[in-house]
């Protein structure tokens, strides 16, 4: 049978250029196209818009946002046993996707793109925490991309939208929400790919605030947070101890309490603090 882009089913994609999944490549493939659609749809409005997209494996999620609309993909694919059937998609929709062969912890081709400019990516969870870390700390604020769209294990996505007070709140969450709305779109069993994983998915869309919801330098803040959450069980006075002289003070100064624990903290709290710490 074929599908709505007059492409084979993505089974038969895999057969025919041989694209056994690896375990060494994170590869765990999404071949229902109604899914990878709900996906692309996850991203926003796509017309109009250049996505880079990261991993595109055999195609799914690739065909999912050339049929919602993106005005051009480029995507990034270390499996070169991918090429051929990425080609396919490429001629079925000519001047739209654009395929680099590569590590996209090595490469970044931002600079390629044109505004809008959207990242969606199924990625290996390690390689998409580590990308995530990198594109929420861009040298300048708001960054290139209007919006990213990445699949985590669920309890990784979880860690990115927690609020205080929650055992998943931590660094990545006050990484992500200071300067981003986050939030998950999607949460996928191991069954939905092929083969299954061990675990539950989620899909999050994080979109640039056009500034940070609080002034804070970032290298301080990020200091602050770290110190806080290296020891999580222990009280700020103790845990922040080494991030600057009279730094009991300069808690009390934030206006929170030097009993507190870095989980019970805002952002906004956090934000205050840096800044205190920042003036000396
Ligand atoms: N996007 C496809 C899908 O949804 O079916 C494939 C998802 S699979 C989880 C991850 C993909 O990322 C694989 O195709 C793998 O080869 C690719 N990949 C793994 N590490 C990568 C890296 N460092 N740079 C680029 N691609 C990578």
């Amino acid at each position: 049978m074929s599908s709505i882009d007059g492409l084979p089913p993505l089974r038969a994609v895999i057969d025919t250029h041989g694209i056994a999944a690896k375990k060494s490549l994170g590869q765990n493939f999404l071949l229902d196209l109604n899914l990878t659609a709900k996906i692309a749809r996850a991203a926003g409005d796509l017309s109009g818009a250049d996505v880079l997209e990261v991993g595109p494996g055999p195609g799914g999620l690739t065909r999912g946002l050339l049929a919602e609309g993106a005005r051009k993909v480029l995507a990034v694919e270390k499996d070169s046993r991918c090429l051929p059937a990425l080609a396919e998609i490429a001629a079925a929709y000519p001047g739209r996707l654009e395929v680099i062969e590569g590590d996209a912890l090595e490469i970044n081709p931002l600079e390629h793109l044109t505004a809008p400019i959207r990242i969606v990516a199924n990625l290996p969870y390690n390689v998409g925490t580590e990308l995530l870390v990198r594109w929420l700390t861009p040298k300048v604020w708001p960054p290139v991309w209007e919006s990213l769209t990445l699949m985590f294990q669920k309890e990784v996505a979880e860690r990115i939208v927690a609020k205080p007070g929650s055992k998943a709140y931590g660094r990545l969450a006050l990484l992500a929400q200071w300067r981003c709305e986050a939030r998950i779109v999607l949460t996928l069993p191991p069954e939905a790919f092929t083969p299954p994983p061990k675990i539950h998915s989620a899909v999050v869309h994080l979109t640039a605030l056009p500034e940070p919801r609080f002034p804070a330098d970032p290298a301080v803040l990020n200091r602050v947070v770290a110190a806080g959450f290296n020891q999580r069980r222990k009280m700020l006075r103790a845990s922040l101890k080494g991030v600057a002289p009279d730094m009991e003070a300069k808690i009390v100064a934030a206006g929170l309490a030097p009993t507190a624990r870095a989980e019970e903290i805002s952002l906004e709290g956090f934000c205050a603090l840096a800044r205190i710490v920042a003036a000396g």
